[in-house]
């Protein structure tokens, strides 16, 4: 099977592009330590279309579509979840097409909810903005706030079918962990094979930040070996270029997560009590402008391991970004 593999250093925002054969991306223009060079928002099918993930709050991206969608009819608007990068264009592509949204739920907030405190001010401030914002520059960021205002039109569950046309079927695969919502969606169709759309649970230039409370690490790398079981020809994230043997490259993944859960509870048996002194070891080639969202991944580390009885948060019932850890 023959990929047109995006070079990633030679897109054009607000152009679209195509990815495979019926695939085709528009690349917002919202560059960010969250979102690399930007949202990809992918359209799948010709005259008749499904859109994933319209994007952020910007009039650049929402012309962008506009055009791209221009004299094609949208049947289905698919969201993996309620990230400000990801769904808040669905309802004005909704109001324009008439076309239904799909996605898990809205952004789940209370479910399971605690107050995971916070990181000292002066955490993983980086004394200059990050080298791969210059791009952006003229443009608003939109880093990964919720977009707690989206509401689908339709719920889906895994297997559920969201859009079909003559030999092309795409179906809902709930993959919790980054968000409690997030859903993939997969593609099957005689000329792009099967293609599985993976939102941010799995991308191609980064590890995803998996933040408490929402963030949940159990169930992230669950997802993650959902993913890897499966035998689709490619995975296209929402940031970043496709992925070719996604099978292999998630089960790489998962081990990189096992391999960082035993670095955290090495690091809390050693005797390092606190975040900060965690990603400050663990995260030592990492640029320090990541370290705050690195903190948030060693608390969904920390919160893992505290629930499967390895570690003990001492001064608070569930862990927070400022408790302080103990081996149990
Ligand atoms: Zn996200």
């Amino acid at each position: 099977m023959d990929f047109v593999t995006l070079d990633e250093d030679e897109f054009t925002y607000g152009s679209v592009a195509d990815v495979v054969p019926g695939v085709q991306r528009v690349v917002a223009q919202n560059p960010s330590k969250f979102t690399y060079r930007g949202t990809g928002t992918y359209i799948v099918g010709d005259r008749d279309v499904a859109v994933i993930d319209p994007g952020p709050q910007l009039d650049s991206h929402r012309d962008a579509l506009a055009a791209a969608l221009d004299g094609r009819t949208v049947r289905s608007i698919l969201v993996t979840h309620c990230h400000a990068d990801h769904s808040p264009l669905a309802a004005w592509l909704a109001a324009e097409s008439g076309a239904p949204t799909y996605a898990y739920g809205p952004h789940a907030g209370a479910v399971d909810e605690w107050d995971i405190g916070s990181l000292p001010d002066d955490f993983g401030r980086a004394p200059e903005p990050a080298p791969d914002d210059e791009d952006g520059a003229a443009e608003p960021k939109v880093e990964e706030s919720t977009d707690t205002e989206f509401v689908p039109d339709a719920i889906v569950r895994t297997g559920d079918v969201v859009f079909t046309l003559p030999g092309l079927e795409m179906r809902a695969l709930h993959t919790p962990g980054h968000t409690s919502n997030h859903t993939c969606f997969s593609l099957s169709s005689g000329d792009a094979g099967r293609v599985l759309f993976t939102g941010d649970h799995v991308m191609g230039w980064s590890t995803t930040v998996v933040s408490p409370p929402d963030g949940d690490m159990g169930a992230y790398m669950d997802s993650l070996r959902l993913v890897a079981r499966r035998d689709d020809d490619l995975a296209i994230p929402t940031h970043g270029a496709p992925i070719t043997d996604p099978s292999r490259f998630v089960t790489q993944l998962v081990e990189h997560r096992v391999e960082r859960e035993r670095q955290v509870l090495d690091a809390v048996r050693r005797g390092l009590t606190t975040i900060p002194a965690m990603v400050t070891e663990l995260y030592a080639e990492v640029r320090v402008e990541l370290h705050r969202p690195a903190g948030a991944s060693v608390l969904g580390h920390l919160v893992k391991l505290v629930d499967d009885g390895l570690v003990i948060a001492a001064d608070s019932g569930r862990p927070r970004l400022d408790s302080t850890f103990a081996a149990a």
